[in-house]
């Protein structure tokens, strides 16, 4: 989608700070990170929102959860933890649509979210 700061990332119009890629799913650093580690996990297609995630091509969810799983080891977190979160529109907080998972990491997250 033109107008999609995700899908410029993902195309490579605009470069974000890439920390994991493959031919469908790409990671990159948040601009505004809410812990010391916070990185996006999107996929290349535009993807609204997680309800748009087609269910009958599961793989592309298993190479999301594969990508958080990667990003984690990269980030040196599979140890600590970390807090992997989808906000999915008005009431979850969703401000970019295009579908992404923040991995959060590096500090003790509190629950419930606020
Ligand atoms: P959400 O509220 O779940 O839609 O999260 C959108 C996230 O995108 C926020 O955490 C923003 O800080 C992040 N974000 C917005 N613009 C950029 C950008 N240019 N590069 C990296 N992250 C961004
Ligand atoms: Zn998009």
């Amino acid at each position: 989608m033109s107008d999609c700061l995700f899908c410029k990332m993902a195309e490579g119009t605009i470069r974000p700070d890439v920390v994991y890629e493959t031919d469908r799913v790409l990671a990159f650093r948040d601009i505004n990170p809410q812990a010391k580690s916070h990185v996006l996990v999107i996929p290349k297609a535009h993807i609204p929102t997680l309800d748009d995630l087609p269910p009958e091509a599961p793989e592309l969810a298993a190479e999301l959860f594969k990508a958080v799983q990667e990003v984690a080891r990269c980030e040196g977190l599979s140890e600590t933890g970390y807090r992997t979160v989808i906000n999915c529109r008005g009431d979850g907080g969703q401000e970019v649509y295009h579908l992404h998972l923040h991995v959060l990491g590096g500090r003790r997250v509190g629950w419930p979210p606020g």
